[in-house]
């Protein structure tokens, strides 16, 4: 298939927001992708390799503008004056591909193959020299490519595709164009979490392929996912059989056991072993062959829970692991058994568990989570609190008669946390978006008093609540037309402003940080409300953070409704 035929479809999906369209326009590409048909999926997603291969394309902005400029013939700066004009280094290519300043000397029609096979060669360069063979690898396609090529090309390379074909979206257009029920593209996919492989199957296999399709060792499987109760009376009155375990704050591992080898995924389906290479050792010793559990890995100071952002330095760290892993010791609580011998999804969960508490050897830092098994209130509550103020991050409450399936909303574990009280904060800066959000400011620096000085100081930054449109609620750009007399400083993307506007704000954590001048960031911050009722000298100071963070480790629960 020629490329140019995805990149117009690319274009039908951007300038086409109704789901059910773009449905029927994906599953059309699909019908007429023939042996490209995978490439052609994992292009839609705008990836060339599993999330779990952990190999990416790993060209930025800067070094796009280079490649731009290299393909084109326009001087660096010239395409760097046109992305602060667009926003969006996609369209600076297009526009710099159709007035090009250069004529390649041979030129060839660009197919899904070549792009998709020089993409996977991107990915893969490591080592001296790797950047500038990046770049002529990408310059070598923006060469051949049409205006509207060139701006999926870079679209894709900078792993920001905005095309909109979100997984809902592939998993009903495999259904649709090759004739299969949905949910069950939807279960192959949590086995094989790669719809690439998943639209092969259903077209060459149909149902009977999708249900064949097993987990495999060394490949990840999505996991079940929790729902949020409004209080612990509540999630307990929602199961008649249930149990309450610990919640605890770290990452969760689906840890698999096969060979003697073992794999560690994310949730979000990477690949972590590598990073942890004591789990993995402690999962050798515990775990017997052939089983896939799942769990949360949290970092620990002897019996105490550490903050998740501790245990994140680990996750990202790609030298000098074993080290890291000595200086920031782990503890894996295990919660539950997914696969033995066969898989385990219909198991009702008191099964599970009794099938984990026979199989693992527990250790100090391989155990069980805790699990209490149909409390009555006054003892569910103990176990709360006392999950709470040993620096957990709640409860679970979970159906013991319920199978394991991945997925938010089937309703088998309830989350309950103790909520952190809104702050009201002072803006006092912002940051220029890109894209479709060019011209507006699209995050928000948020600042808390410091009541000595009288001056604010940055704890974080908020994009999250604030609306698209105007109809909606507070937009982008009503909050940029307040802001914008505000401005007094620029710099660069940034801009200081005065500290006028007060805005009510909510998140689920604070951490320290060094990056903020208050010492302290709100983890997940969410836009509320905008606050004109209040002064900046009315709004919450540093000192209320420092108080609400010590809090927090040790929170002072209320189970009341
Ligand atoms: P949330 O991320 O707030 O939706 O909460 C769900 C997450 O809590 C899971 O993905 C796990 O990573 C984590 N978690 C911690 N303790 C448990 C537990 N006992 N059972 C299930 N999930 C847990």
């Amino acid at each position: 298939m020629l490329y140019s035929e995805l990149a117009r479809t690319y274009e039908k999906l951007e300038t086409t927001p109704a789901k059910k369209e773009k449905t029927s326009i994906v599953a059309g590409l699909l019908k007429k992708s023939g042996e490209d048909l995978e490439r052609v999926v994992y292009l839609l997603t705008g990836s060339v390799f599993p999330v779990w291969e952990k190999k990416e394309i790993g060209v930025a902005g800067n070094l796009m503008i280079r490649a731009i400029s290299l393909a084109t013939g326009f001087p660096e700066s010239e395409v760097a004056g046109k992305f602060r004009e667009t926003g969006d280094l996609g369209k600076t290519a297009e526009f710099c591909v159709s007035g090009k300043k250069q004529r390649s000397l041979v030129k060839r029609e660009l197919t899904v193959a070549s792009v998709f096979d020089t993409l996977r060669k991107v990915c893969v360069q490591e080592g001296p020299g790797s950047v500038d063979r990046k770049i002529s690898l990408v310059a070598s396609l923006l060469s051949s490519a049409s205006p509207l090529e060139a701006r999926y090309i870079t679209r894709t390379v900078l792993e920001d595709l905005r095309v909109g074909v979100a997984e809902g979206i592939l998993r009903d257009a495999i259904s649709l164009a090759f004739s299969v029920g949905a949910s069950l593209v939807e279960n192959a996919w949590y086995l094989n979490p790669n719809y690439a492989e998943i639209a092969r199957i259903a077209r060459d296999s149909g149902e009977e392929g999708l249900k064949k399709v097993d987990l495999e060792f060394g490949r990840p499987v999505a996991v079940l996912l929790a729902e949020k109760a409004g209080s612990l009376k509540e999630a307990m009155r929602a199961y008649k059989n249930f149990a309450v375990e610990t919640k605890y704050d770290g990452l969760r591992m689906v840890i698999q056991k096969s060979g003697g080898r073992v794999w560690i995924f994310t949730r979000r389906l990477e690949d972590v072993t590598a990073q942890f290479p004591d789990v993995r050792e402690l999962a050798l010793k515990s775990l017997p062959d052939g089983v896939v559990v799942d769990g949360e890995c949290v970092a620990v100071e002897g019996e105490r829970p550490l903050p998740f952002q501790v245990l994140s330095q680990r996750i990202q760290r790609k030298h000098g692991i074993g080290k890291m892993a000595e200086k920031i010791p782990v503890r894996v609580f295990l919660f539950d058994l997914i696969y033995r011998d066969g898989l385990l999804f219909d198991r009702p969960l008191s099964e599970r568990r009794e099938m984990l508490e026979r199989i693992v050897i527990e250790t100090e830092n391989f155990r069980l989570a805790d699990h209490l098994k149909n409390p009555d209130e006054r003892k569910a509550e103990e176990f709360y609190r006392d999950s709470v103020s040993s620096g957990n991050e709640g409860v679970m409450v979970k159906n013991l008669d319920s199978g394991y399936h991945p997925g938010r909303r089937v309703g088998y574990w309830l989350k309950v946390k103790p909520v952190m009280e809104n702050l009201d904060l002072v803006i006092i800066g912002a940051e220029y978006g890109t894209g479709k959000r060019a011209g507006a400011f699209s995050s928000f620096i948020l600042g808390c008093r410091d009541p000595d000085t009288g001056d604010f100081l940055e704890c974080g930054m908020v994009g999250t609540g604030i609306k698209e449109k105007s109809e909606e609620g507070l937009s982008f750009s009503d909050l940029t037309e307040m802001l914008k007399p505000l401005v007094e400083v620029e710099e660069g993307k940034r801009v200081r402003v005065r500290p006028e506007v007060v805005v009510e704000v909510a998140y689920e954590e604070i951490q320290k940080s060094p990056h903020y001048s208050s010492g302290y960031a709100l983890r997940f911050p969410r836009f509320v409300r905008l606050r004109p009722d209040k002064s900046p000298e009315e709004a919450d100071t540093v000192e209320r953070i420092e108080r609400l963070f010590r809090l927090q480790r040790g929170r002072s629960v209320t189970t009341s409704e």
